[in-house]
């Protein structure tokens, strides 16, 4: 192992709006050190990216405009880890159900917005969630939905990891993860260790191709 990968992940939060603040503060609980993202350059050095709820029609419309949006895909296509809660997950789809807007893609799930919206705007329930680590592996997820979206179609390399009302709510496609609920407003730890641990990897195997690099020179 190189030195480098003993050291605290750094983690991106895309803080352009929403819900940073408390991802910042979930990250630094189980140990990563979280950096904020506002411009393309603020992706240099990072380790994984949270991509946080709010709006995701003003988050892509920013993040597009400062060319922060063609940046972050061409990092996520290089393997960069990233979770994405609720606006997170559509701006991390590959397309809305409805109407047009800007998004990363990366995941090969068509999202419903606002799929829970219309008669109860928010609520709590817990949520069965398969394939976390830690502890508490097989205890619910206290998740909250807050006009939460829903995972419509997904393709074959998509892991639908959980659902609520027979709808995807959670789901994972190689080191891309994403929730229709805020899991860092209900005290859950556990997306955003795995996200720790697959920053940690990806580091580990950026880490040893520059040496092999600098070995072969
Ligand atoms: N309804 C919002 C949207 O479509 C998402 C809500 C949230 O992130 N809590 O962007």
């Amino acid at each position: 192992m190189v030195a480098a990968a003993l050291g605290r992940p750094r983690i991106g939060v895309l803080s352009i709006q929403g819900a940073f603040a408390e991802h910042a503060r979930v990250l630094e609980r189980v140990g990563a050190e979280p950096v904020d993202v506002r411009a393309p350059g603020d992706l240099a050095g990072i380790d994984a990216i949270v991509l946080p709820g709010g709006e995701s029609t003003t988050l892509g419309l920013v993040a597009e405009e400062s060319g922060l949006l063609d940046a972050l895909r061409r990092r996520l296509a290089d393997g960069l880890p990233a979770l994405g809660t609720c606006a997170g997950m559509i701006v991390l789809a590959r397309a809305v159900t409805e109407g047009a807007q800007p998004l990363l893609g990366g995941m090969d799930i068509v999202v419903r917005r606002n799929a829970f919206g219309r008669q109860r705007h928010s609520f709590e329930a817990p949520v069965a969630v398969s394939g976390l680590d830690g502890a508490e592996a097989g205890a619910p997820v206290d998740a909250v939905f807050i006009r939460a979206p829903w995972i419509e179609e997904s393709g074959t390399g998509v892991e639908i990891l959980a659902r609520h009302g027979g709808h995807g709510v959670a789901a994972r496609q190689g080191d891309l993860m994403v929730t229709a609920f805020h899991p860092e407003l209900s005290g859950e730890h556990r997306f955003h260790e795995w996200l720790v641990a697959r920053a940690r990897v990806c580091r580990e195997r950026g880490d040893e191709r520059r040496e092999r690099h600098v070995g072969a020179q």
